[in-house]
């Protein structure tokens, strides 16, 4: 399956999420700077999700992250997905 990379510096200061980097929609990826290999990896592990869970995937994230708030943790850092996709990124 072919990724999209689109890289759109105009949208850096976008307050989507903070200090966000890059977001992935699907086979896509929107960053507002060229990617390095790990943050490509991590990104394309966030694509073998949503192909997992498809339109799912955004309520799987969701719920990831209120588990990981509520078991005291950080709703990104300990989100079940960022964990696999940050596995995938060391791996790279
Ligand atoms: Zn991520």
């Amino acid at each position: 399956m072919t990724h999209r990379w689109l890289v759109w510096p105009w949208t850096q200061g976008l307050p989507l999420i903070r200090n966000w980097l890059a977001i992935t929609f699907g086979d896509t990826t929107i960053s507002w700077r060229p990617l390095t290999i790990r943050e490509m990896a991590h990104e394309l592990a966030h694509s073998e999700q949503w192909r997992d869970l498809g339109l799912l995937f955004p309520a799987c994230y969701l719920w990831a992250s209120i588990r990981a708030v509520r078991r005291g943790g950080s709703w990104y850092t300990d989100n079940l997905y960022e964990r696999e996709a940050r596995a995938a990124a060391e791996d790279a």
